[in-house]
């Protein structure tokens, strides 16, 4: 089997990937906030310079697909002037900044995540995916998505941590960028960026630890994070199937307010009821939310089924609570973390694995028809011990 390509950035405005459909180009919002208008105005654009679909990405990010070479210049030009485009691609990959979507006026969230972004140019060269996560809110939601340093709330106030450790340095609104800065210095410093593909918590891991003031505060202790569509204090969450929309959907969603990006491929809809539109999944029973797909093929050039047409047919059979990932490659973009099942596609089929990332030893290989006509061995697998 052909390994996937591992690129090894991430695409962005200034620098988009070509994918099986057209160039992929993301936007990078600040402080995952997507104003009522600027959601019109990227509809819009989805329609004049790509193919009209809208993907969230697990960064927090909105991507518009299907833009063609010839148009991609006037898209950004059209994109600066809303001010989402960097000053040049490094500074754009370096604008890495999740941030929870449950902040509230006042909490300093958005304070920390703009003063991050305007300092970025004080940081080194780090790799092209580290990160930072401002997960500011009453509690953390953010610690599935991945980041190199985090902020967050302990029991005592705020907190800056290095991911892979359980504590953190004390900070204040006012002091959190100056840590977080140090933090990333220490990072290239202690040898962290290791041939331009390090992270945080591997040099943790490898027992290299920052100064003892970033062992000094316990990290608060929560559940994981589960995001499921419906009412939430700010407003709405709502989801899409695969964390893709159509142009039209998102106009319609921004006629109901402004909103915020989630690394859960959901919008949060400010002070919304439960919408009613087209395209958006509001019932967290619905089987999709079930099933994570990447694009496959034919729309990546990498994939090697329809993965989502299989994953749509295969919804109904996972079970509530669990999660069945189809990867149209080893590659496993969509999820990259383990999950309870994942099918991954091969050049014959599909490779079973269970409690497994896409890249992980299949238990055996099935087709495409063998899983549709005999769905209860996808059933076996995620009731087996
Ligand atoms: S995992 Fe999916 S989206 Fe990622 S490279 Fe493979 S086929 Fe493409």
């Amino acid at each position: 089997m052909t390994s996937p390509v591992v690129q090894g950035w991430c695409p962005g405005a200034l620098r988009p990937m070509l994918s099986g459909d057209g160039l992929v180009v993301r936007v990078r919002l600040h402080g995952g906030r997507l104003p009522a208008g600027v959601a019109v105005r990227l509809a819009e654009m989805a329609r004049a310079y790509g193919n009209g679909l809208i993907d969230l990405s697990a960064r927090g990010n909105v991507q518009l697909r299907g833009v063609t070479e010839a148009l991609h210049g006037a898209l950004v030009d059209e994109l600066a002037a809303l001010g989402l485009v960097d000053e040049s691609p490094q500074a754009e990959a370096m604008r890495n900044v999740l941030v929870t979507p449950f902040w509230a006026a006042g909490d300093g969230s958005q304070e920390i995540a703009d003063e991050l972004a305007a300092r970025l140019g004080e940081l080194p060269l780090l790799p092209g995916k580290f990160g930072y996560a401002v997960d500011t809110g009453p509690a953390p939601v953010l610690r599935g998505a991945s980041a190199d340093i985090r902020v967050e709330r302990s029991g005592a106030g705020l907190i800056v941590r290095a991911e892979g450790m359980a504590t953190g340095a004390a900070v204040s609104v006012g002091t959190a960028v100056d840590a977080v800065i140090a933090l990333a210095r220490w990072f290239a410093q202690a040898g962290g960026i290791s041939g331009g593909r390090g992270r945080m918590a591997a040099l943790v891991g490898r027992g290299v630890l920052p100064a003892a003031g970033f062992a000094a505060v316990p990290m608060m202790q929560a559940a994981p994070f589960v995001a499921r569509p419906g009412r939430v204090a700010a407003g709405a969450l709502v989801g899409f199937e695969f964390g893709q929309m159509r142009a039209e959907t998102l106009a319609a969603l921004a006629g109901l307010g402004d909103m915020r990006v989630t690394p859960w491929r959901m919008l949060l809809v400010e002070g919304a009821g439960l919408p009613q539109v087209a395209g958006a999944i509001t019932d967290a029973d619905d089987p999709r939310l079930r099933v994570v797909a990447c694009t496959g093929a034919p729309a990546c050039l990498q994939g090697l089924a329809d993965v989502r047409g299989l994953a749509r047919r295969l919804a109904v059979h996972v079970p509530e609570g669990r999660v069945l990932h189809l990867s149209g490659c080893a590659k496993g973009c969509a999820h990259p973390a383990a999950a309870d099942v994942v099918l991954t596609a091969t050049a014959t089929g599909y490779g079973l694995i269970r409690r497994g990332t896409a890249a992980d030893a299949a238990l055996r290989h099935l087709t495409e028809d063998e899983l549709l006509a005999q769905p209860e061995l996808l059933t076996e697998t995620f009731n087996a011990p």
